[in-house]
């Protein structure tokens, strides 16, 4: 199939602008990149898709969400006013995940998976909760994941803060669907060993996830000094900062993504670098929960691979692009800061760390990546090319501009219509049942 006839940006390594482009795919990757005049003139007899403009880029990436979050929006915390991330956590989040059936988990991740598609994110790195209701959660994520056509990499957050039997449970629903995906080897669909935070996980728990974990050749997935309470408790009970912690109990790794990073010191930096440990930054959660921020730069130019994620605050990466663009500026009060570190950040790590978890590359549209891609519906009114792109991706570009969205060479949206799901029967299946945890919460 061909897939042109717009201004195309491939981005990776060959970086290749056209100004009407396209690309040829053939088994969801993309085998060719040329001038859409050129390509319909190759192979006339060939299918073809012409965006009529339509700018082409690779589908977004999003290296850290909670699908399961998605029925909070609008909920009342009963006149509770949390005064701290502690405070967030236990009266919303801890409430939130224990009330989740398994209908309540496929619903807010079909609900997730929209606003993706929408978004134009065709790949996501999730991290699920639902103390009450772990064996089987992620198969009920996967069949979500697999309806909506996008590509995400699973994993369950394991916790002591349920008790040791709930603790038993997350590892063994990660050891199970480790396994099950590897079994089923699906290019859509994959696993890792999900971790809570260091403040919520006992010893004895950290070493069997690691035992457990490289038994199956996999890395983890946690959050790390989100708030200052995981370094209280790190050095408080174990004497210890939590990377320390963490590096010692075997947990940090090539294939282990450390999320947030935000209280962090010079020392535990260089950890995370020696052991090549990656790092996602979530700038609008960050900002929403007040706990700080990142040292996001510090961390780039050590050669941190720290990437992008929303932390299941939304799933539009154009925004969270802009976030984290202004913050960096705001937080370093220069103005010229951003660009680089925004270059370095979502167009090279975010697809460094997806590398880790799926077989052919994300994030790029060169020969041999996959063919995921997104037609926006933008009309420049200043000349556009590959030198100025950020400009307008960081100053105008939006999720609204999404039209067309293809993942491995399928229509996931056309004209803005979502083709894989009934949007209007799962938003109003998702009020219903949103409306019964909220009753339950
Ligand atoms: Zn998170």
């Amino acid at each position: 199939m061909l897939i042109g006839g717009g201004p195309l940006f491939t981005f990776g390594k060959e970086d290749i602008f056209l100004e009407n482009g396209g690309v040829r795919v053939e088994g969801g990757l993309v085998k060719e990149v040329d001038s859409w005049t050129s390509l319909r003139k190759k192979f006339p007899q060939e299918e073809f898709f012409d965006t009529q403009g339509g700018v082409i880029i690779p589908g977004m990436t999003c290296a850290h969400h909670h699908f399961y979050s998605s029925f909070a929006r609008g909920m009342s915390l009963k006149g509770k006013s949390p005064r701290n991330f502690g405070e967030i956590l236990q009266d919303l989040w801890w409430s939130l995940d224990k009330k989740l059936t398994p209908e309540d988990i496929y619903f807010s991740a079909l609900v997730a998976l929209i606003d993706a598609i929408k978004c134009g994110t065709t790949s996501i790195l999730d991290h699920h909760a639902s103390p009450k209701s772990i064996k089987g959660s992620l198969r009920m994520i996967a069949q979500a994941v697999k309806k909506a056509g996008v590509r995400a990499c699973l994993c369950y957050e394991v916790s002591d803060r349920d008790g040791p039997q709930a603790a038993k449970e997350g590892l063994e629903e990660n050891a199970d669907f480790l396994r099950e995906t590897k079994i089923e080897d699906s290019d859509f669909l994959k696993a890792t060993f999900g971790l809570h935070a260091s403040f919520t996980l006992s010893q004895e728990t950290l070493i069997s996830a690691r035992d457990m974990a490289s038994a199956l050749g996999a890395g983890f997935h946690i959050h790390v000094a989100e708030g200052e309470e995981d370094q209280e408790d790190s050095l408080r009970s174990y004497g210890k900062r939590v990377i320390e912690r963490l590096r010692d109990s075997g947990i940090l790794g090539e294939k282990t993504l450390a999320i947030h990073c935000i209280h962090v010191d010079q020392r535990e930096i260089g950890i995370l670098k020696d052991t090549k440990t990656m790092v996602v930054h979530n700038p609008s959660s960050n900002m929403n929960n007040a706990v700080g921020y990142a040292p996001v730069e510090e961390m780039i130019s050590r050669g941190i691979t720290c990437g992008l994620g929303t932390d299941g605050m939304s799933s539009d990466m154009f925004q969270e692009l802009k976030t984290a663009f202004f913050l960096l500026k705001h937080q370093s009060r220069d103005p010229r800061k951003g660009w680089e570190e925004i270059q370095k950040i979502y167009f090279q790590n975010n697809p460094k760390i997806f590398a880790k978890f799926f077989p052919h590359p994300l994030g790029s549209l060169s020969p041999g990546s996959y063919a995921d891609m997104v037609v926006l519906d933008y009309d420049p009114p200043t000349p556009l090319n590959r030198e100025n792109f950020l400009g307008h991706l960081l100053f105008a570009i939006q999720s609204r501009n999404v039209r067309d969205v293809i993942v491995g060479g399928n229509f996931l949206m056309r004209d803005r219509q979502i083709l894989t799901l009934d949007e209007g029967e799962v938003l109003k299946e998702s009020r219903k049942l949103a409306l019964k945890l909220w009753e339950r919460f």
